[in-house]
């Protein structure tokens, strides 16, 4: 059993997607298992993508992720983290799979519906930046 984190982006929420994503990411084998429905700030959304803040996209990855509310999440499943960017499919919602998620509910490149950790060190941050440890604890989470 393995945990990521997940987001559903400001464009799928507004377009009223999260359940739908919701109930693909649980038929894949993911269980939501911590939840909340926030507004980042700029402050916070840079912090969050503090990785990409080089690449020319950065101010405007920005502006869309504070363009309205998102909902956060922790998963659970096997192989979760690898689980979540298959169900997710490629970057690009132009270019991802047919039936991945982005390709269902995302517009394009920037407005892709929904963000996937890559990697175990990445999940563990993502989720912390969002979960307190006291968050988790009272709903049985517990994040090794
Ligand atoms: P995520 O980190 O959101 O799960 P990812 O790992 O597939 O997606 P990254 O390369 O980490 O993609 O980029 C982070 C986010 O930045 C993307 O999900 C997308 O919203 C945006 N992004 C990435 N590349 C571009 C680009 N060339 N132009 C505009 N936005 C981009
Ligand atoms: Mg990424």
């Amino acid at each position: 059993m393995e945990r990521t984190f997940s987001i559903i982006k400001p464009d799928a929420v507004k377009a009223g997607k999260a359940g739908a994503i919701t109930q693909h990411l649980v038929d894949g084998g993911l269980r939501p298992v911590a939840v909340k429905m926030v507004h980042l700030t700029q402050k916070e959304a840079e912090g969050f993508y503090y990785v990409h803040k080089a690449r020319p996209f950065f101010g405007d990855l920005v502006a869309f992720m504070t363009s309205g509310p998102c909902i956060v999440q922790v998963l659970e499943g096997e192989n979760a983290i690898a689980r979540n960017r298959e169900l997710m499919g490629a970057t690009d919602s132009k270019k991802a799979a047919a039936g991945t998620i982005r390709q269902k509910f995302g517009i394009d490149i920037e407005k892709n519906a929904v963000h996937g950790s890559d990697a175990p060190d990445t999940a563990k941050y993502e989720i912390g930046f969002f979960f307190s440890g006291a968050e988790l604890a009272r709903l049985g989470v517990t994040i090794g």
